[in-house]
């Protein structure tokens, strides 16, 4: 059993399609997230029951489900598309936690939609892994991210360059309303529906904004903290679309993400990103110029326009004080430094020393605590330098054990599971999803997925892969 309510659904006409998802043939459970389960307030026994899977599968839809596909327009890469939406997802509804907070359960590769254009509908086994691996690790460490609740394969083959298994994700988010969404109504010209959102979003997500200047604001400073999360992770979202970028502040999308071994701030994983637009280091810009689409959404809504520019425009230019701060925190963090400690001067030097030789990423933080930073760099005089300095600013351990992980998805990992799984063996995902959803710990058994990619197993490209 599982109670839906659909606030979404029961806005306004124009929002979305209601579609039903395609059944699959032979659905069976590869995963399911218990701890998130529980956090929603639902029945494991069910889930795991042959109603639970054929829910997850798109084979049957339980009482009081009202599966929809969304409507939204976006940027990609900069060029503007009026309408994208759910082409392969379906929102089945919302449930409320017991603690109040409401959820959205979206199944993902559920089949097509009006939004499918020429797609299939369809999610194949890796990114469903994928996705499932990456956001679970995000969560782990605390960054606002949708969630995994379940995989399950679907016993049909999908399409791509090749047959390969398929599989459909259920999806997890506080919303799956994106900066796209207001664009879709807003190139319509649809001040109503624009209305109607806005209000929508400012009661679910905002509920301290008072109009749509301030919920404005309110994103600004959510994705600030979001982005920096990222960045001190040395994760690069890979396709940050408008489309992509939720209001909420959760991050959404795991399509070409990936986290760097070696650092270079220059860094790009996605076939698809030949200039380099979402660069590791361009994120924060990129952020600034999405809110500032949000913005101009917005701002037919704010009243008299040429004020409303104005007061948008300042907005959207908070965003690089909060960043900056947010930024400043989390390298602090990371270091082992708070208070007046000079922690911008001492990340940017020891980014440099790292982006010089490209030593690990992960392993070069999570080594500040436990002595072995210097083992990443080839010539480790200067960074024994840098360390002298920063020794003398006292560092505190538990707060760099907790804000810097042990061990992260390697893509390398992350792609030798999804073969595993594809030729029919999940252990290698079920032991790297342990793993990287306990960052922080150390076990022996864990030890290997800290290990960078051996030259032969580096991994340079991602693709959106769908
Ligand atoms: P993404 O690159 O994941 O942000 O997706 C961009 C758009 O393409 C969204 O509207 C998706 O719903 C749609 N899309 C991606 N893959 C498929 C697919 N296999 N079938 C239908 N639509 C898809
Ligand atoms: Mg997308
Ligand atoms: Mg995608």
């Amino acid at each position: 059993m599982i109670r839906f309510d659909n606030s979404y659904a029961r806005l306004p006409g124009g929002f979305f399609a209601r579609v039903d998802p395609t059944p699959v043939t032979e659905p069976r459970l590869l995963a399911l997230n218990e701890g998130l389960v529980g956090r929603l307030g639902l029945d494991v026994d069910w889930l795991r029951g042959p109603e639970g899977i054929a829910m997850l599968a798109g084979n049957a839809l339980p009482e009081g489900a009202d599966p929809i596909a969304q409507a939204y327009a976006g940027h990609q890469f900069g060029g503007f598309v009026p309408q994208l939406g759910d082409g392969r997802a379906l929102l089945l509804g919302e449930v409320v936690a017991p603690d109040g907070a409401r959820f959205d359960i979206q199944l993902k590769g559920s089949g097509k939609t009006p939004f499918s254009r020429r797609g299939d509908g369809r999610a194949w086994l890796g990114p469903v892994l994928r996705e499932y691996l990456v956001s679970e690790f995000m969560a782990a460490m605390g960054v606002p991210t949708t969630r995994a609740l379940a995989a399950v394969a679907t016993g049909e083959t999908v399409w791509r360059e090749r047959g390969l298994p398929g599989a459909v994700l259920t999806r997890v988010a506080a919303s799956h309303i994106r900066v796209g969404t207001f664009q879709y109504f807003a190139v319509r010209g649809r001040e109503d529906a624009l209305a109607a959102l806005t209000d929508h979003v400012i009661a679910r997500h905002y509920p301290a904004a008072n109009g749509p200047l301030s919920l404005l604001d309110h994103v600004v400073a959510r994705q600030a903290e979001t982005i920096a999360q990222w960045m001190a992770l040395g994760f690069i979202h890979g396709v940050m679309n408008t489309d992509n970028m939720a209001v909420s502040g959760e991050t959404i999308d795991y399509g070409p993400c990936a986290f760097m071994d070696g650092y270079h701030p220059d860094t790009v994983f996605s076939s698809i990103d030949q200039t380099g637009r979402y660069a590791w280091a361009q994120q924060p810009q990129i952020a600034v110029w999405n809110l500032a689409q949000l913005a101009t959404c917005l701002i037919p809504l704010m009243g008299e326009r040429e004020a409303a520019i104005e007061a948008a425009t300042k907005s959207v230019h908070t965003f690089a004080p909060l960043y900056q701060a947010a930024w400043l925190r989390r390298f602090g963090e990371k270091l082992g430094l708070t208070g007046r400690a000079p922690v911008q001067a001492l990340a940017e030097g020891l980014l440099t020393l790292m982006a010089r030789q490209r030593a690990d990423f992960t392993r070069v933080f999570a080594g500040l605590a436990d002595g072995h930073a210097r083992d990443e760099f080839t010539d480790p005089t200067a960074f024994d330098l840098w360390a002298r300095d920063w020794q003398a600013h006292g560092p505190d351990q538990a707060l760099m054990a907790h804000a810097n992980p042990r061990r992260i998805p390697r893509n390398h990992r992350v792609e030798a599971a999804i073969a595993a799984a594809v030729a029919g063996d999940t252990g290698p995902f079920e032991h790297l999803l342990a793993a990287v959803t306990h960052p922080r710990e150390a076990r022996p058994a864990w030890d290997d997925l800290a290990v960078p990619p051996a030259p032969d197993e580096v991994v340079t490209r991602t693709f959106c892969g769908t």
